[in-house]
């Protein structure tokens, strides 16, 4: 069978669905071409359940510290393993319905199967060709694994596993190999969850080595290390031995070789994106050396005309609103409109752990290599009426500027960060003068007064701070 689109999309991840869902509001016929399920890896095996199982973690701190908030526990909270992953479970079956649902009233005809580009250019599937005025090729990213050291999904273990436990109970000791965003947000669940849990990082800073301000990954590190993680920087990790007990984890550090047994490793060392056996290099799409699709990011456009590639089979940041971003770039690009680009540098960052760590724009670090003047002010949670309520005063605001100029990044690490930061995106996109930002009322109590207080500290004159 051979069918004619305005659009084909193969691969049904937040780079796919949201390409095919916005091209189709546009009045595009389109084809989204899935193997496995729509929505991808961020739905079925990345940030939705992973957050829920983050949400499970917070709700038993919270609980068991109940008593400093007057309410008393008869008993004690327990985690259940097995119904926090019901719970997420149940969370993404729900998306993925809603998610279908979505596809259909839109009228988008998803194709089950694994999609491959011809030398013509059109989306061969099960020996079906689909013909589309354009491709966006949305095939996504796969877990790193490390050589030597076999995953076999039990012991040793990946997000893919990790998001989708059906264990009945906890593993209760856990080594998490590199401190990136999925190990830091493990190295947080399990740790509050009552996992012994050591974190195995190569680089000199143990969590989040790379992406957020120093100052907000160290309060992250410190709390983990207060709740009891192990971590362990500049770790090389040799190759784990299977013992009758669990796994032993060889690994040196500058203080000298050490082992450690555990129950499960989880092998958290980034993603490679997924662009093999596609017939990409044979259409004249060009792939760089890491796998990477090459694209235009004015436009999303490959090296093969009318062939768009957008989220993490491209190499800018692997983040699923990037993804979201990149798809309506590529679409407007096909409907022949000149879209903005997408300002990777100003993206928000999160990372979901307790507390979180979330960022857009430079680190004071990257605005002094970039050879900005910098002007930087920090306030603290500690005095925040809010924080002190909710009983989280671990965290911070710190502001990044030009001296006398606009806002280079926003950072907060603390309750909420993840929300409160979108207020910092839009400074820093909007390179808003820190005077400016402080002038506008911040509703008190709340989380954000800290932004707002930090902003006035540039006037050289203060509130609380
Ligand atoms: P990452 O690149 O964030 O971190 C990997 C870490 O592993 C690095 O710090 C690296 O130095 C370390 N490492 C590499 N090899 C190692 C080794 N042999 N031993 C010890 N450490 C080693 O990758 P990730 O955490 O796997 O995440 C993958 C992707 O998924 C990233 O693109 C990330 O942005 C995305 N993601 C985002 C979120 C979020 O936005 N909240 C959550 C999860 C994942």
């Amino acid at each position: 069978m051979s069918a004619d689109y305005d659009l084909v999309v193969l691969g049904g991840g937040p780079g796919g669905y949201a390409a095919a869902l916005y091209a189709a509001s546009a009045g595009l016929t389109v084809a989204l071409v899935e193997s496995a399920s729509v929505g991808g890896t961020c739905l079925h095996r990345g940030c939705i359940p992973a957050k829920a199982l983050l949400h499970a973690a917070e709700v038993y701190r919270t609980v068991s510290a109940a008593a400093e908030h007057g309410v008393r526990i008869v008993g004690d909270a327990q985690p259940d393993w097995p119904a926090a992953n019901a719970r997420r479970s149940r969370i993404v079956d729900q998306l993925h319905k809603g998610l279908s649902g979505l596809l259909k009233r839109r009228k988008v005809t998803v194709v089950a199967g694994f999609g491959t580009l011809t030398s013509d250019g059109a989306v061969s599937v099960g020996g079906d060709t689909l013909r589309g005025r354009a491709v966006i090729l949305c095939t996504g990213s796969a877990p790193r694994s490390i050589p030597g050291i076999d995953v076999d999904g039990t012991t040793v273990v990946t997000s893919d596993h990790s998001t989708n436990s059906d264990a009945d109970r906890l593993p209760e000791r856990v080594a998490v190999i590199g401190g990136g965003v999925i190990g830091a947000e493990f190295t947080s669940v399990y740790t509050d969850l009552g996992v012994a849990t050591t974190l195995l990082e190569a680089l000199p800073h143990g969590v989040l080595p790379v992406g957020p301000d120093r100052d907000c990954a160290d309060v992250l590190a410190r709390s983990l290390r207060r709740r009891g993680a192990a971590i362990h920087p500049e770790a090389r990790v040799g190759t784990p031995e299977r013992t009758s007990n669990g796994i032993v984890v060889p690994f040196e550090t500058p203080d000298g070789s050490d082992k450690l047994e555990v129950d499960q490793v989880l092998v958290a060392i980034g993603r490679r994106p997924v662009t093999e056996g596609m017939g990409l290099a044979e259409a004249g799409v060009r792939v760089d050396r890491a796998g990477f699709v090459e694209v235009d990011t004015t436009t999303m456009a490959t090296s093969r005309p009318g062939v768009y590639a957008v989220g993490d089979c491209v190499a800018t940041p692997g983040l699923a609103h990037v993804a979201y971003a990149e798809a309506v770039v590529a679409v407007e690009s096909v409907l022949g409109e000149s879209p903005p680009p997408v300002d990777y540098g100003k993206v928000p960052w999160v990372v979901y752990t307790h507390p979180e760590v979330a960022w857009s724009g430079l680190s004071e670090a990257e605005a002094r290599a970039g050879g900005y003047d910098v002007e930087v002010h920090k306030h603290t949670m500690a005095g925040n009426g809010r924080a002190m309520i909710l009983g989280e005063t671990d965290g911070l605001v710190k502001v990044v500027a030009q001296k006398d100029g606009p806002v280079l990044g926003v950072h907060v690490v603390g309750p909420w960060a993840s929300e409160l930061v979108h207020e910092g995106y839009l400074a820093v996109n909007w390179e808003a003068l820190p005077g400016d930002v402080g002038r506008l009322v911040h509703a008190h109590p709340s989380l954000s007064e800290a932004i707002g207080e930090t902003m006035i500290t540039f006037s050289g004159r203060s509130l609380h701070g």
